[in-house]
């Protein structure tokens, strides 16, 4: 007689033998795909300063272009 061996879904908390299943510690293939998303989520994240960084650069290099217009019109 083995006793179940009872684990949490790390995506939801529920309690169960998850680990006999076939999504491992996972309750279910859902909370594996929202597990796996957390970690494409933070990989966005490093990319999301960027995009906003990008805005106030590029109005920065446009009054640049401006004035070196003018001079080269001279
Ligand atoms: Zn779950």
């Amino acid at each position: 007689m083995a006793p179940p061996r009872k684990v949490k879904c790390p995506t939801c908390k529920k309690d169960g033998d998850w680990f006999s299943g076939r999504y491992g510690p996972f309750c279910s293939y859902r909370c594996k795909l929202v597990d796996l998303g957390k970690w494409l989520n933070e990989e966005n994240k490093i990319s999301e300063p960027l995009t906003s960084d990008r805005i106030p650069d590029l109005d920065k290099p446009a009054e640049h272009l401006d004035s070196a217009d003018e001079q080269s019109d001279n």
